[in-house]
């Protein structure tokens, strides 16, 4: 026993010698994320009989490292979870939750007679970027990309890293004039960006996408997805950093080569 009190106890005042405590770390993983902190009544047993107090210890002790293994299993679980549904370098969603999420979005928008909005998208040129200014440059500019999506968009929109440099949003509740919107204002944040890397300033990095909007654009996942990526493509042959609709589609699609 330690006759020093822990600070966490400084506001409480009157007599040291009637306070009896213990305070045991909560371990998960090396990492302490807790403190078992137990007062005894000092008028009643155990603290007044060392024995007791001993018999006391064993039991808090082994309470702590009950408490310490489901802590330590719900932290595992959470970070196994993570890990499958996030992508590791932006941290954004995968594309495997996101299209689970877009089947849910489906059925709960169908429920609701609602619509929502689905913006895919696309770095340009990225493979001359890459070539140019090397691999770890281009992590660097999807990672910023990513935390322009963060800022722009808000917790209740769904942000995935599609695949490689392609992205996607889903918009819960947008109209597709909303979304298009979104999608162009995400391009015109990311054409300012200014990026940094190894002391130097990246040249400006732009993207195009495609806007495809539920029900209008389609019913089922596959159907949105089609008709983003067919926007997208139409952006990229419009000459590139400009977001397309599945209305741009309709339009003279026969003149236009790509
Ligand atoms: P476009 O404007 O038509 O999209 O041209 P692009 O060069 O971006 O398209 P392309 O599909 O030819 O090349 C994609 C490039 O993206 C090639 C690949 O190396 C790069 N890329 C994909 N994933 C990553 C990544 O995780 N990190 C980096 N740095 N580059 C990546
Ligand atoms: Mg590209
Ligand atoms: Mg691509």
């Amino acid at each position: 026993t330690i006759s020093m009190k822990c600070s966490h106890l400084d506001h409480l005042c009157g007599d040291d010698s009637e306070l009896s405590y213990l305070c045991l770390p909560i371990v998960a993983h090396g990492d302490t994320v807790g403190l078992l902190h137990i007062r005894f009544d000092v008028h009643q047993s155990p603290c007044c009989d060392d024995n007791q107090f001993d018999d006391a210890r064993r039991f808090a002790m082994q309470c702590a490292e009950h408490i310490s293994l489901a802590i330590a299993n719900v932290k595992l679980r959470d970070e196994l979870r993570d890990q499958s549904t996030r992508d590791a370098l932006t941290g954004l969603f995968n594309r495997r939750y996101f299209l689970d999420v877009m089947r849910s979005e489906i059925a709960r928008a169908q429920r609701n007679e609602n619509e929502f909005g689905l913006i895919s998208f696309d770095a340009d040129n990225f493979k001359v970027f890459n070539d140019n200014h090397g691999h770890d440059a281009g992590d660097v500019v999807l990672r910023e990309v990513a935390d322009c999506m963060r800022s722009l968009f808000s917790e209740n929109e769904v942000l995935s890293r599609f695949g490689g440099e392609e992205f996607s949003i889903l918009l819960p509740g947008a109209t597709a004039t909303e979304a298009f919107e979104a999608a162009d204002r995400l391009r015109a944040a990311v054409g300012a960006l200014n990026i940094n890397y190894g002391g130097k300033r990246l040249p400006t990095i732009t993207i195009s996408g495609g806007v495809a909007s539920y029900p209008a654009d389609g019913k089922f996942v596959q159907d949105m997805l089609n008709v983003a990526d067919k926007a997208l493509y139409r952006a990229k042959a419009e000459g590139r950093d400009k977001m397309c609709r599945s209305s741009d589609l309709t339009l003279a699609t026969s003149d236009k080569a790509y």
